[in-house]
């Protein structure tokens, strides 16, 4: 596949190449092992010398057309298709982190994202700082001589805050450092970071890659052959590897990110202007509505405002739980960026047990809904929310 093709037709033909019996889809080839013809094939493979397979951990052809396509989609050297988004993470931070290293992070960052850093990387000696990296002077102000990574998460979860991509990469490599940018909530549909200046990007291809809510996996994309071959090796020594049934899923999934992105988006932004208007309604995230404190930045640097809004009900706690009770469409669930929509209340459900100081903090009030909206028709999901909120 011609890598210069535009976006939708590398979405369709990315990383395929021709198989020999014409099938029009990869194969999945289902093995954890490849056998040589001969001695000197074997040792080839092992030297180097040949881009045979040899084991599924090191590598496996059905994985390689998911990396591939990505990789062309992000614009990057090479892809690495893991099992989960936490494996595409924490092989980032195995591969730039170490002891008395530290990295600078978005404060509202996906929970495990920041977690994971506090509760096991710290017992190697590696240091975090957390700021809202839409302020760029906390950003630079958080920057030490033995900081290693800036971490960005954008939009971020769940307020929908938005950081500058170009304006950290020259920030980060002003000080030599790396920017690694977590794209989860764009895609590489609305948004390339390594075209912004970041050197790594990843994903939690669980969300609007593989879109139907089946899969759960992840991927990181790097700019150059050195930190490809750096994490490529973390990896298949680590052991995190996508199984090839997953990865022919997740490039089924692929091909119609534009057509379900888009039309999610188109929803996203009317059920947006809706709730907007709706007097139960406090406030509303989203990046397509001028009152996003930064609409003209998500407009610079996204292709669009996506298919996640945030919003908050007037009546607080007690409002939110009536009306994850009251929704009939939309699922009560995590995970985002599925054909079908789920809404979320973090205060009742997933940050229920999290102290009202740090929610706060990371800006999850009490009254926040999370809502990640669908490709069902946009009258059925309105009436949806009008009914719901008609109860509290
Ligand atoms: C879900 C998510 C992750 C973690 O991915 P998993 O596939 O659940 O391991 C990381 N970052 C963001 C932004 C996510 O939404």
């Amino acid at each position: 596949m011609n890598r210069k093709s535009r976006f939708d037709t590398l979405l369709v033909h990315g990383g395929q190449k021709q198989d020999p019996l014409m099938a029009v889809n990869p194969p999945i080839y289902q093995t954890s092992t490849f056998s040589f013809r001969n001695a000197q094939e074997g040792a080839d493979c092992f030297a180097g010398e040949s881009d045979g397979y040899i084991y599924s951990r090191l590598g496996n052809p059905t994985v390689r057309v998911l990396e591939d396509a990505v990789a062309a989609l992000e614009g990057g050297f090479g892809g690495i298709a893991v099992a989960s988004g936490m494996a595409a993470v924490t092989t980032v931070y195995m591969s730039f982190l170490g002891r008395g290293g530290h990295v600078v992070s978005t404060d509202a960052v996906y929970g495990a994202s920041r977690g994971v850093l506090e509760k096991h990387f710290s017992r190697f000696g590696v240091e975090s700082t957390f700021v809202d990296t839409s302020r760029l002077e906390l950003v630079e102000a958080a920057i030490r001589p033995e900081t290693k990574l800036l971490y960005v998460e954008t939009p971020a979860n769940p307020t929908i805050s938005i950081t500058d991509i170009a304006a950290c990469a020259e920030i980060a490599h002003r000080h030599g450092i790396r920017l690694v940018v977590d794209n989860t909530f764009c895609s590489p549909l609305l948004q390339r970071p390594l075209e912004l200046g970041a050197d790594v990007v990843l994903h939690s291809i669980t969300k609007f890659i593989n879109g139907h809510a089946d899969v759960v996996g992840g991927v990181i994309v790097a700019k150059t052959e050195a930190d490809h071959s750096l994490m490529y090796g973390v990896m298949t020594s680590m052991g995190p590897c996508m199984d090839p049934h997953q990865a022919f899923l997740v490039t089924r999934g692929l091909k119609t990110l534009s057509v379900r992105l888009l039309r999610a988006q188109e929803n996203a932004q009317k059920i947006a202007e809706y709730l907007e208007g709706h007097p139960k309604v406090a406030w509303v995230r989203y990046p397509g509505l001028e009152s996003h404190p930064q609409h003209e930045l998500a407009a610079r640097q996204q292709k669009g405002p996506g298919a996640m809004i945030s919003f908050g009900l007037k009546g607080g706690l007690e409002a939110g739980r009536i009306l994850m009770d009251s929704v009939g469409l939309a699922a009560l669930a995590v995970s985002l960026g599925g054909v079908e929509t789920l809404i979320q209340h973090p205060a009742s459900m997933t940050h229920a047990k999290v102290s009202a100081e740090a929610k706060l903090k990371a800006g999850i009030t009490d009254d926040l809904v999370r809502y990640s909206v669908g490709i069902e028709d946009l009258d059925d999901l309105i009436a949806d929310l009008d009914q719901a909120l008609a109860r509290i």
